[in-house]
Formats: structure tokens, sequence, C-alpha cells
């Protein structure tokens, strides 16, 4: 199954799949880092659903995800999902991040995606350590993949996360 993960390195956005994952925040309005770059690009529309979802059920909480159209991406949908912020690591944060990538699954699955991009979820201004990050992704994203899921992007806006993940594929994958 892991020769479905493909490892890339770029912007997110630029990269057609059927599913782009967006490390969102709580209220769901768009923020820095990739968050920005997929409203940047996305368009207004992508706003306008979070609102609706918003107004429906107040954001997104930690560790879940929700699902919105992908605007002008190169994409049918976006996932947006929100990781914990590294706080220590004893508040349950290495939880929270498994969570956010099995909520994601979970929409992949209601929705039949069959290819969906990953960004590093939480490890750029939520701090989450980086390794401990890819190895939680890996896990999870391994034991969610099945038949009907043809690709799933890794991609690494970083040399560091990609150099990360290039270790770990060649050690797990
Ligand atoms: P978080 O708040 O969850 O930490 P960030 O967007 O700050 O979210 O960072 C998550 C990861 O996404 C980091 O590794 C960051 O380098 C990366 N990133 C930022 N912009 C992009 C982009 N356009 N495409 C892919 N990854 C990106």
């Amino acid at each position: 199954m892991s020769d479905k993960i493909k490892l890339l390195q770029g912007d997110i956005t630029q990269i057609p799949v059927e599913a782009m994952v967006n490390a969102a925040n709580s209220s769901l309005l768009g923020g820095g880092g990739v968050d920005g770059a997929i409203h940047r690009a996305g368009g207004k529309s992508i706003l306008e659903e979070c609102r609706a979802i918003r107004a429906r059920q107040g954001g997104c909480k930690e560790g879940d995800a929700v699902i919105t159209g992908a605007g002008n991406l190169p994409a049918r949908y976006v996932i947006h999902t929100v990781g914990p912020v590294w706080n220590g690591g004893q508040n349950g944060e290495p939880d929270l991040l498994r969570s956010a990538y099995h909520r994601c699954f979970d929409l992949i699955d209601e929705h039949k995606i069959k290819s969906v991009s990953f960004p590093n979820i939480s490890t750029g201004i939520y701090r989450f350590p980086k390794t401990l990050a890819a190895e939680i992704a890996f896990e999870a994203i391994s034991a969610r993949l099945h038949e009907a899921v043809e690709q799933v992007n890794i991609v690494c806006f970083e040399q560091e996360s990609y150099a990360i993940w290039h270790n770990l594929l060649q050690q797990r994958g």
C-alpha cells in the first residue's frame, strides 16, 4: 500500500489532485502558511463555504476536519483540518495530530476520494516537531490507505521536511 504514498516538494496549491488538505485553524476564516496560500489561490468561494460551516457548527475543533469545494484550485475538494498547537507535547498533541489525519480519511472515504495531497499539518506556525509529525502522519495514512485510494501526495514546502520524509519512507516504505 505504501507505494501509493508519493513524496513531493513544492506549493500544494499548484498540484492537481482530487482533494487538497488545508492545515486550517479552528476559526476556518483563513490564516498564514498553507491556509493563506489555499485561500489566496482558491478564491472567495472557499471562505464563503467555511463561513457557512462556522454558522452551522461554530468552526472546527483541533483534531477534526471539514470539507468544502476547491474554488479556483486544481482540485475538487479542500479538506480543512485543524492540527494541534505544540505546547511541549504533554497536552495530547500527538493524539490530536493523529486524529486530524484520521478525520481527513473519514471525509476521503465518505466522498470516495481517490487522490489527496497533505501538507505537514501543525509543523509550521503551530511548531509541532517535524520528525514526530511525519511519523504520526505516516502511521495514520498507512493505517487508513485502502484499495479505493489511488494516491496520497505528501507535499513538503521546505527541504527539511522533504529530507525527513525521504528518510522515513526509505526506512519504512
Ligand atoms: P500549521 O499552523 O498547522 O503549523 P502552517 O501552514 O504554518 O500550518 O504549516 C504547515 C506546513 O505547511 C509547514 O510545513 C509549512 O512549511 C507548509 N506550507 C506552507 N505553505 C505551503 C504551501 N503553499 N504548500 C505546501 N506546504 C506549505
